[in-house]
């Protein structure tokens, strides 16, 4: 048992659900990893738009290490000041007055739709339970958010799934316009789909989501999983766009590694979990919101949030050097840190063949279907580690053109 674990260990030990890379990175330092052969990298896939400050920042180290001292765990048998704190900054910085804490994004999107549904059930009657949501949209691994995701093949097999569920098209108002209707309770949207290949939502489409759900008494909700935390160049994409949900759901950047999530919401709709009616034992999990409290304070700052914007201008720039080189883009796109460049029509599906290509020259990278190149990395990536991390890319695609 004191054997070094290696790739192979997955394969014996672990259930097949993921096909991780080669190498098994053992540390990690602001944007840079090594990996158990001390060979270094540059991540610009940030764990996923995760790691919000890269690895082991030290604002986060404090708050982890100082409440790990104090207090981790006491369930919802009590409250506790850590939970208490984040909420009240996570109200006083949003639309939101009240605050659902629970450990990951497809958490809270189950807690948004439950709540939607519980309180549409009790404004106006069993029958305004149905929701829309979008086709390639992603919510979550839950039966009933890969049910709302607009990705069937994540429910296919699973058995019978629940039913009220409408799928329109991501940025066509009339696609809803035709499903949306009195029984409706909710519209469940990304500002900006993420998993579905990057793609920004255009300002009147958001705008009119907002109309189309005043018009018939439905429950907007943003799902800024993805988006939120700093990751748009705002604390959360609605306040770019300038449309406001009546429910919004937050997780990845939100614990900048420490598995956290929350449901935001106004006292209008709040009412409708009562006691007793939802809940989660690791919800406001001592450990979890203190370190989230920290990475909310620390990112809801002009500085930091304008250095994302300054980031995404030069991971653009790069990104187009690179494809003026080797005309492997057809598009390059997205918000703040979260950018995705699509591939030309002679390279489609092979998005992912980049990412092997870049481990070997020392870059992190991710895909969001077989099309798009995604980089979701830290909110604070030194500039360097732009400049020599697209260094990287570049040998990297110049390889993917070689062997073509
Ligand atoms: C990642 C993601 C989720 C799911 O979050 P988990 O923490 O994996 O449950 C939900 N919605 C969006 C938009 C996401 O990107």
């Amino acid at each position: 048992m004191t054997q070094t674990p290696t790739r192979a260990d997955f394969d014996q030990y672990m259930v097949p659900n993921y096909a991780p890379q080669q190498v098994i990175p053992v540390r990690g330092k602001g944007s840079r990893l090594w990996d158990q052969a001390g060979r270094e990298y540059i991540d610009f896939a940030g764990g996923i738009a995760v790691n919000s400050l890269g690895h082991c920042h030290p604002v986060l180290v404090e708050a982890l290490t100082a409440q790990a001292d104090k207090l981790w765990h006491l369930s919802n048998v009590y409250t506790n000041e850590p939970a208490l704190k984040l909420a009240r900054s996570l109200v006083e910085r949003t639309f939101a007055d009240k605050v659902y804490l629970c450990s990951s994004g497809g958490e809270a999107n189950e807690a948004a739709l439950k709540l939607a549904r519980r309180w549409a059930h009790d404004q106006h009657g069993e029958h305004k339970h149905r929701i829309v949501s979008f086709a390639q949209s992603f919510h979550g691994r839950t039966f009933f958010t890969v049910s709302v995701g607009g990705q069937p093949k994540y429910a296919q097999g699973f058995g019978p799934v629940p039913g009220g569920i409408v799928h329109g098209e991501f940025n066509d108002l009339d696609s809803v316009r035709e499903l949306i209707d009195d029984d409706t309770c909710a519209v469940m949207v990304e500002p900006l789909q993420g998993e579905g290949g990057i793609l920004p939502a255009e300002p009147a489409f958001l705008q009119g989501l907002r109309e189309l759900c005043d018009q018939h008494d439905v429950l907007l909700i943003f799902d800024e999983v993805q988006t939120g935390v700093g990751r748009s160049g705002s604390l959360y994409a609605y306040m770019e766009y300038g449309v406001t949900p009546d429910i919004l759901t937050s997780a990845k950047s939100l614990g900048g590694g420490f598995p956290v999530g929350a449901m935001l919401t106004t006292d209008r709709i709040a009412p409708a979990l009562g006691i007793g009616t939802h809940g989660s034992t690791y919800g406001g999990n001592a450990l979890a919101s203190a370190v989230a409290l920290a990475a909310v304070e620390f990112i809801d700052t002009p500085d930091v949030l304008e250095g994302v914007k300054r980031r995404h201008d030069l991971f653009r720039e790069h990104l187009e050097a690179i494809n003026r080189q080797h005309g492997v883009f057809k598009e390059i796109r997205g918000m703040g840190l979260l950018i995705g460049a699509e591939m030309s029509d002679d390279y489609q599906g092979r998005a992912k063949d980049i990412l092997p290509l870049a481990i070997e020259e020392g870059l992190m990278a991710l895909i969001a279907g077989p099309d798009v190149l995604r980089m979701a990395p830290s909110l604070v990536i030194p500039e360097a580690d732009i400049v020599e991390g697209m260094a990287r890319l570049e040998r990297a695609v110049a390889r993917l053109v070689a062997d073509s």
